[in-house]
């Protein structure tokens, strides 16, 4: 497994993957840990939980920079992503235990409640693209539960993924309790098969969830999807524009493009279309493309070759096939994977733009003729993860509420996942949910007890 600079092309380190002794020697020891792990009070998880969290907050520097050196995302958002890994490991440390009380269904002369209890060892497919918030926000509720947690991370990001385990092993969990596992994609199947293996979770595309989930139906596993997605930002007139521009931007760029819940499709109503997008456009010129390591950087690399030439044909291809690019549109030469930030418009539906989500800095422009054209056009794509709407109408604000196809819907917002609310997606971005009450709810035993 290669560790390389998206910025340079120059690879920094290698690992070797796990040998099968050693993987067995990982499973071996999650089991073990599990039942003692199960036992430890609610007020010692939260200790180490908590002490986690300050481990992160002491070292954001360190491990920012080492995020940005291995997947190329800015320093500064870099060092804003451990933070906010340790704000989930606060939010799960104070609340887990409240989240996980019991709840009384007693009445009359039944006396019942739902009690919730932990599973065992989960195994955690997991991107490169946010390398510590995907994991802290499976890890954090999966480990305050009782859980144990083995984490085959994104072969592109061995260093972030030993950084995790080794922040965990330094706050004092138990060894068991969260482990990496330096696997490629083709031993997770192994894993899942696995009987010591109770439940898998995955964070990436929607042909890895697809695999992933046809191996735990075989093996009657518990599974949690968070897939991709080509969220809608709809503009509608009564919104400040200038606001919803600003934000546009940002919510397409954010992390070089490469979010599964980047504002991907701009859905802008006829009347204010041509204002939008001149000011779009002016603002996406003057983004500051360079070195994620200078602070004056908006936006990096991309973090893989290949990452580099999927979006270098879908927007390739999408411009032969009828659209028309406003701005960008070209790799940048030189070394590193630069993908210019691009706009498209005028997309027809035959463009690999218009079905396929685009991960990178290429936001897509689409004119719609009033509030049933703007529904219509966010809903016409296989995925439904996020969505956002500008409106300050009240009616039209309940139209998209009630009707956008989404796991989430911001108004006067852009959408950002957050420890307190929960995060998940419909369609083929995937199913269950993670953060907030329901994602802790993911992997306990929701066991009914009925007592005479
Ligand atoms: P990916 O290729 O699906 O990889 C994600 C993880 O799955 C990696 O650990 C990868 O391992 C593994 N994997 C790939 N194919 C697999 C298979 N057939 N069986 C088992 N494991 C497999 O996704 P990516 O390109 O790294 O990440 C980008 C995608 O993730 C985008 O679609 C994005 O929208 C989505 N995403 C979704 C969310 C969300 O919360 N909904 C959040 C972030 C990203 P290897 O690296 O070893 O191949």
């Amino acid at each position: 497994m290669k560790s390389i600079n998206p910025a340079t092309g120059e690879v920094r380190r290698t690992f070797d993957e796990l040998s099968d002794a050693e993987l067995e020697q990982r499973l071996a020891r999650a089991a073990e840990t599990f039942p003692a792990w199960r036992r430890v009070p609610f007020a010692e998880r939260s200790r180490l939980m908590a002490a986690a969290g300050a481990l992160l907050v002491a070292e954001k520097e360190k491990l920012g920079r080492l995020l940005t050196l291995e997947m190329g995302k800015t320093l500064a958002s870099a060092v804003a992503e451990v933070e906010k890994c340790a704000s989930a490991c606060r939010y799960y440390a104070e609340h887990a235990e409240r989240h996980l009380a019991d709840v009384d269904l007693s009445s009359g002369d039944l006396r019942a409640w739902v009690r919730h209890l932990p599973l065992g060892p989960v195994l955690a497919v997991m991107p490169w693209n946010f390398p510590f918030w995907q994991v802290f926000r499976f890890a954090a509720p999966a480990l305050m539960a009782g859980n144990v947690g083995l984490l085959k991370h994104a072969s592109n990001v061995p260093e972030c993924a030993l950084a995790i385990e080794d922040v965990f092993r330094r706050a004092g969990f138990p060894a068991g309790a969260f482990q990496t596992l330096l696997i490629g994609s083709k031993r997770v199947s192994q894993v899942i098969a696995d009987g010591r293996v109770v439940a898998v979770t995955l964070t990436g595309s929607d042909a890895a969830g697809q695999q992933v989930a046809r191996e735990a139906g075989e093996a009657l596993k518990k599974v949690v999807l968070e897939l991709g997605g080509s969220d809608p930002f709809v503009v509608m007139p009564s919104a400040d524009l200038e606001q919803a521009v600003k934000t546009g931007v940002t919510a397409r760029m954010i992390n070089n493009g490469q979010s599964c819940i980047a504002a991907k499709r701009f859905v802008v109503h006829a009347a204010i279309y041509d204002r939008f997008v001149e000011r779009y456009v002016e603002r996406v010129k003057a983004l500051r493309v360079g070195d994620p390591l200078l602070p004056e950087t908006d936006v990096g690399p991309l973090s893989t070759e290949a990452g580099l030439r999927q979006v270098e044909q879908q927007v390739d291809d999408s411009v032969k096939a009828g659209a028309r690019c406003l701005w960008g549109g070209r790799r940048i030469e030189g070394r590193g994977f630069f993908y210019a930030p691009t706009v498209l418009a005028d997309i027809p539906p035959a463009a690999p733009a218009f079905r396929e989500e685009v991960f990178g800095p290429v936001a897509l422009l689409f004119r719609a003729r009033d509030l049933d054209d703007a529904i219509r056009i966010a809903n016409d794509t296989p995925y439904g993860l996020g969505s956002s709407v500008w409106t300050h109408d009240a009616a039209e604000r309940a139209r998209f509420v009630d009707e956008f196809e989404a796991g989430q819907t911001f108004v006067n917002a852009m959408v950002a996942s957050d420890p307190r609310i929960p995060f998940g997606g419909v369609k083929r971005s995937g199913f269950g949910r993670e953060l907030a009450r329901l994602g802790i709810l993911e992997f306990v035993n929701q066991k009914t007890v009925l007592v005479k």
